[in-house]
């Protein structure tokens, strides 16, 4: 490893560091990883690629960088996250290119949206942390006293479909209750976490508060993880990445959350308003349908599934697929050949398996995008009904009754989301109970305020993040009692 001024590479006309941050400095590694673009597949830059060297120099420098940075007030630590959000809010015309050529996503969206929701995570917990106060009552002869103590270094691992977004997301509680992070962005889309450690540099943060190591999940995320200086853990990934994870947090009792994706079931009664379902349901292949919260499994209430069926078709036929810096473009292609050869997997499995495939269900020949796919699976058990696939592949089944669309909805080991689509008060409501979820949504999708908890049940995940949620997770939570008499 040699420290120095850092190496950049020119992307889309954006100068992006393609270094390490550790301790306020760049820092290379002896190899380098590529990252390429999913429009053409073409070279983006060189990655210098972290191992143990690196994992180890990293976690020192958050050592190092919590003793600095959890010593700041509360005040001075929510100034410097609005002057994060600030630095975010003036460079998003960059960080949005970037993003789009890293991964695809759809640049005016990242441009009207994601970038600005990234400050907002920002600015959120600043706040957050300014209006909390300790909670203190009197009982049984003596002044109690609750208050967060920051836990001490935390490793960050975020993922490769929504990068900038997410990222921003987890960062933002652990570093407002008084962490140090070590961020280690997934390997597909690096690129958006190094114009992010840049500016942590601009907005004035401590050496070592923020670190960045980039790499191979593999290699220098599993280094990291293993780190019995690493007081927490925050991961969004694969299931079987957080059995991985898991394991090493428990080695070193380490408290740790995962966000590990959906199976959403997205639920159509008789009585919803059909067009607007329909419309929200073709919708669900928004960016290829890589988004965890997607509803994913079509339950359609078996009088109105023709009717559906032929709305569904109508808009999902008006979805535009093309190059995502393109303003025209709905639909940009899928991350990576390896996972749209893993998307096509599934499908051609359930051609064998004989579920029918009702639209779509081929690759797009010379570029990385996905036809939107419905199928109609021959039983709740196939496999694209029970797997997350990740992709713009949705399947479509019917039910008899209420009674039967919770079962079908409650069916897999999955529960991150759910979306109900009624006119029924009474059975939004009832519904939205029996359901097994972290998030439900009835007639909306998306939406949510930032201080609302979030995170899913079963194979989705463990713990809750969003609001306090997240600063509870991050703090070691103290109670002081002190004798009456000390106190008057
Ligand atoms: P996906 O299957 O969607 O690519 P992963 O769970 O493999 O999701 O990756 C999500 C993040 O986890 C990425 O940043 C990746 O580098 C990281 N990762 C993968 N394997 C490990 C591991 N064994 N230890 C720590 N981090 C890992």
């Amino acid at each position: 490893m040699k420290i120095g001024m850092g190496t950049r590479q020119d992307v889309g006309g954006v100068s992006v560091p393609v270094d390490h941050l550790i301790g306020g400095s760049w820092v290379s590694s002896p190899q380098r990883f590529e990252t390429r673009s999913p429009m053409g597949w073409e070279h983006l830059a060189d990655i210098a690629r972290g191992d143990d060297a690196t994992a180890d120099a990293a976690v020192a420098a958050a050592v190092e960088g919590f003793e600095a940075w959890s010593a700041f007030s509360v005040g001075e630590r929510a100034d410097a996250l609005h002057r994060l959000a600030d630095l975010i809010e003036a460079r998003n015309d960059d960080i949005a290119l970037v993003e789009t050529l890293d991964m695809g996503f759809l640049y005016e969206s990242m441009k009207q949206r994601l970038v600005a929701r990234g400050a907002l995570n920002f600015r959120t917990y600043a706040d957050l942390i300014t209006e909390h106060e300790n909670s203190t009552w009197d009982a049984k002869s003596m002044r109690n006293q609750v208050q967060r103590m920051p836990a001490g270094p935390a490793v960050v691992i975020t993922p490769w479909n929504a990068p900038f977004m997410l990222s921003t997301w987890k960062l933002a509680p652990a570093l407002a209750a008084g962490n140090s992070v070590i961020h280690k962005p997934a390997e597909w889309s690096p690129l958006s976490a190094a114009l992010l450690a840049e500016l942590t540099l601009e907005a004035g943060f401590p050496p070592g508060a923020y670190n960045l190591v980039q790499g191979i999940g593999e290699e220098v995320g599993a280094a990291l993880v293993a780190d019995p200086r690493v007081r927490r853990i925050t991961f969004t990934g694969s299931p079987e990445t957080a059995r991985h994870i898991g394991r090493a947090a428990a080695a070193n009792i380490v408290p740790f959350t995962a966000e590990l994706g959906g199976k959403g079931p997205f639920v159509v009664f008789a009585d919803a308003d059909l067009d607007a379902a329909a419309h929200r349901a073709a919708w669900q292949f928004d960016d290829s349908g890589q988004v965890c919260l997607a509803g994913t499994r079509l339950l359609v209430a078996a009088e109105i599934r023709d009717e559906f069926l032929e709305r569904f078709h109508h808009h999902a036929d008006a979805l535009v697929l093309g190059d995502p810096r393109d303003p025209a473009t709905d639909i940009a292609p899928l991350a990576h050949p390896d996972h749209r050869d893993r998307v096509h997997g599934f499908v051609e499995r359930a051609r064998e398996a004989g579920d029918i495939v009702v639209r779509g269900g081929q690759p797009i020949d010379g570029s990385l995008h996905y036809q939107p796919t419905l199928i109609e699976p021959v039983s709740n058990d196939s496999e694209v009904v029970q797997r997350e696939i990740f992709g713009p592949v949705l399947t479509l089944q019917t039910f008899a009754d209420e009674a039967e669309a919770i079962a079908l909805a409650n069916s897999t080991d999955y529960g991150l989301s759910a979306q109900i689509w009624t006119a029924s008060q009474s059975r939004a409501e009832r519904v939205g109970a029996a359901v097994r979820a972290g998030l439900v949504w009835v007639n909306t999708f998306l939406v949510r305020d930032l201080t609302a908890p979030f995170g899913g049940c079963g194979i989705s995940g463990i713990g809750r993040e969003g609001g306090d949620y997240a600063l509870d997770f991050h703090s070691d939570i103290k109670t002081l009692m002190i004798l009456d008499d000390t106190t008057k």
